[in-house]
């Protein structure tokens, strides 16, 4: 299988510049926009598309792929836009942006008016997933999306996406796992998952619903040959899900650094 340099070292190189933005002029910028439903995040490459610049935030816009506060949404990207102008004392004026594969073109409409409402001239709309490979260059693989409501699997076949399922198991039964199992409300639960710090302790109680997952994952590449499989979405975010997804699926099992910062880069990469 591939060896994930390319990806690892462009997700290592984002999170360097979200704190140590790059101020050396170039040519053009390359801004990806991605609107998820726990983290709006917006990545900006450099003329030979590295990255230079980048910010987030957590929000509360986007649910699903479907963008439901949308003046929140606007705004939240018109900010994150300004304060990475400022940081790189440039006009951001290019970007693309992206819909999760299988949402139909109404929607897509929706995320494009966010992107151009901020201020952006668009200049590509891609699907999460092949953006997503545009950084993970997997041939013969699976992007597994492990998102807050859904779990998005894209079977790539020479580096093309040939097959998507979007079931509805993700990070939202996680918290409700935890919530049923420690007591706490909710919005405890999610916050208490979100701690690194927590994940070891969780592990073993989110065990038989990462388990869920995996066999999910292995009932829709069973027909296809998935050499690796790689996982991004916030809820991949969780220490040691990888381990047990490979153990479970048989398959390779790769996890970036930051699995919520792929799609981004990948998009920006499409810009
Ligand atoms: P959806 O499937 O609902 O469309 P999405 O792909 O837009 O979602 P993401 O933003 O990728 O969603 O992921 C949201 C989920 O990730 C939430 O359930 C959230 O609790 C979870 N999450 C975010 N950060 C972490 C973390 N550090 N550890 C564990 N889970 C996390």
């Amino acid at each position: 299988h591939v060896t994930f340099d390319y990806c690892d070292q462009m997700v290592a190189d984002f999170e360097k510049v979200i704190d140590r933005p790059i101020r050396e002029k170039s040519s053009v910028y390359y801004t990806g926009v991605d609107l998820g439903t726990a983290c709006v995040v917006v990545a900006v490459l450099d003329e030979n598309k590295r990255p230079v610049a980048g910010a987030y935030r957590y929000a509360d816009v986007v649910r699903d792929g479907m963008v439901v506060d949308y003046i929140g949404a606007v705004q939240i990207v018109r900010e994150l836009k300004e304060e990475i102008e400022e940081k790189l004392d440039t006009e951001l004026i290019y970007a693309a942006g992206a819909i999760p594969p299988g949402t139909d073109l109404l929607d897509s409409g929706a995320v494009k008016n966010v992107i151009q409402g901020a201020g952006f001239e668009l200049t590509n709309m891609l699907d999460e997933s092949t953006a997503a490979n545009e950084v993970l260059k997997m041939k013969n693989g699976a992007v597994v999306d492990i998102g807050g409501g859904t779990t998005g699997i894209s079977i790539l076949r020479d580096g093309k996406v040939v097959y998507i399922a979007d079931e509805p198991t993700g990070g939202t039964h996680f918290s409700l796992v935890i919530s049923g199992a420690y007591g706490k409300s909710f919005d405890e639960a999610e916050l208490y998952k979100r701690d690194e710090k927590n994940h070891r302790e969780l592990i073993p109680v989110l065990q038989p619903v990462i388990e869920k997952v995996s066999s999910i994952i292995s009932q829709h590449i069973k027909d296809y040959d998935v050499q690796e499989l790689s996982l991004v979405g916030g809820t991949c975010c969780l220490t040691g899900i990888e381990d047990i997804i490979e153990k479970k699926t048989g398959v390779y099992t790769h996890k970036p650094k930051n699995p919520m910062f792929v799609t981004p880069l990948g998009i920006a990469l499409s810009c």
